[in-house]
């Protein structure tokens, strides 16, 4: 029997701290016995797993790297892990994880003042709130400059009005961090669920990430007080700043998602006979499979010098976007031949590389599509921003 672990090749696990490794065992644990039995009945109906969140929340995997304010103050690695193991159970889950954390929390935390900051994130971290980001418009989501939300003082408070379009969690948050223009720049605010002039009606009908929720966002001469702006950025670094944070996780999640993949084909090529012997007899398949290894290798090996990286201060989101690009791509192309290897059972969701592949359709659009990715890397080598 092969020493190695085969979705662990180079022993990427031994480079983790301990501490790292118990965060790692434990989202693990939690998603093998309460994630993976109901996630495939969640995709097919539709349907966020809420019951999950009160756990998600007791396991400290809300907000996990602010310190303070309840939250666990982990290091950038172990978020990365947290986001790897969700996503080996489903990329909705952990998009639900990556945009509280990461697009709510980050910005309240960040550019929020001390009355948001003790407002909010108690709530978040305990998964007693649930929040939601509002950048993309239904124009052009690659190209948030183009900004039409529009938020003008009155007195005491701003009159937002405009729209949001495939904003994640938007229907069952509590408050969305909301990006619009002013006359003073770009700014965030926090608009509650409950104030005049603001609904949130879901996306139906999705076939990727059906085990999340996705909502549109309208405003209408919605009244927010002065005291709901976030008072320390006014400009795109806001919104994009916290994309590097939510991008940065995104490189670990498809990980595991691939890991899942392969783990699942392993075991059916040994049992699959064809010809006479099993399908994993086969060179042709045995190519396939070590090209999955080798792709997950490169992405683990990456993602940990990027946590590393970010852990020191260091990280460029250049190097963000391209890890984004290389592990999303990574996972998609997996996913889709691993079922294309399981033959007709590949179609069937009793198999998880289609869910993973369809899911994985909305994570390579999200958080910057591929192809704005590749113009980012193209920008940093040219010095010529091609967008
Ligand atoms: C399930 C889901 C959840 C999401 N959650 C959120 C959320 O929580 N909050 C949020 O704000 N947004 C969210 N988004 C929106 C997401 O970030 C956008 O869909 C994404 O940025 C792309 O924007 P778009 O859909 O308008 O596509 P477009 O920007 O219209 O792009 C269309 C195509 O053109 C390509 N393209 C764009 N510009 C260029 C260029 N200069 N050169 C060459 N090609 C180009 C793109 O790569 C893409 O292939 C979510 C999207 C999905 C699908």
């Amino acid at each position: 029997m092969p020493n190695l672990d085969p979705l662990d090749l180079f022993d990427v696990k031994s480079m983790l701290a301990e501490d790292e490794r118990i965060v790692q065992d434990t989202v693990a644990r939690f998603v093998d016995d309460q994630v993976l039995p109901i996630i495939r009945e969640c995709f097919e109906q539709h349907r966020f797993p809420s019951e999950l969140v009160p756990e998600v929340a007791n396991l400290g995997l809300l907000g996990s790297s602010i310190d303070g304010y309840g939250c666990a103050g982990l290091n950038a690695v172990a978020y990365g892990l947290i986001c790897q193991e969700l996503e080996r159970g489903d990329s909705g889950l952990r998009s639900f994880v990556s945009v509280q954390s990461s697009l709510v929390m980050y910005p309240i935390y960040t550019y929020g003042s001390d009355e948001q900051k003790d407002r909010w994130l108690p709530a978040m971290t305990a998964g007693e709130a649930i929040g939601c980001f509002g950048l993309t418009e239904s124009h052009g989501g690659s190209d948030p400059g183009n900004m039409k939300t529009y938020a003008k003082r009155d007195g005491d408070d701003w009159i937002l009005n405009g729209s949001k379009m495939w904003i994640t969690n938007g229907n069952i948050a509590d408050v969305a961090v909301v990006w619009a223009t002013t006359d003073d720049g770009v700014r965030g605010f926090l608009v509650e669920k409950d104030m005049a002039g603001f609904d949130a009606p879901a996306i139906e009908n999705k076939m990727s990430l059906r085990a999340s929720h996705t909502a549109a966002l309208f405003f209408d001469n919605v009244r927010v007080p002065n005291a709901s702006m976030l008072p320390g950025v006014s400009s795109l670094r806001g919104p994009l700043s916290c994309l590097t944070q939510a991008r940065y996780g995104i490189t670990w999640g498809p990980i595991g998602a691939a890991q899942a993949c392969l783990k699942e084909l392993l075991d059916y090529v040994e049992t699959r006979i064809l010809f006479g012997e099993p399908l994993s007899h086969k060179q042709s398949i045995q190519e396939r499979l070590a090209d999955m290894a080798r792709r997950i290798t490169t992405a683990q090996l990456l993602s940990l010098r990027l946590g590393r990286l970010k852990d020191a201060g260091q990280l460029e989101p250049t190097q963000v976007s391209l890890a984004k690009w290389n592990n999303v791509r990574m996972a998609l192309d997996i996913a889709r031949d691993c079922r294309d290897m399981l033959g007709g059972s590949g179609i069937s969701a009793e198999y998880v590389p289609i869910r993973h592949m369809l899911n994985l359709e909305s994570v390579i659009t999200y958080e910057g599509t591929e192809n704005i990715h590749k113009l980012v890397v193209g920008k940093e080598l040219t010095g010529v921003a091609a967008f």
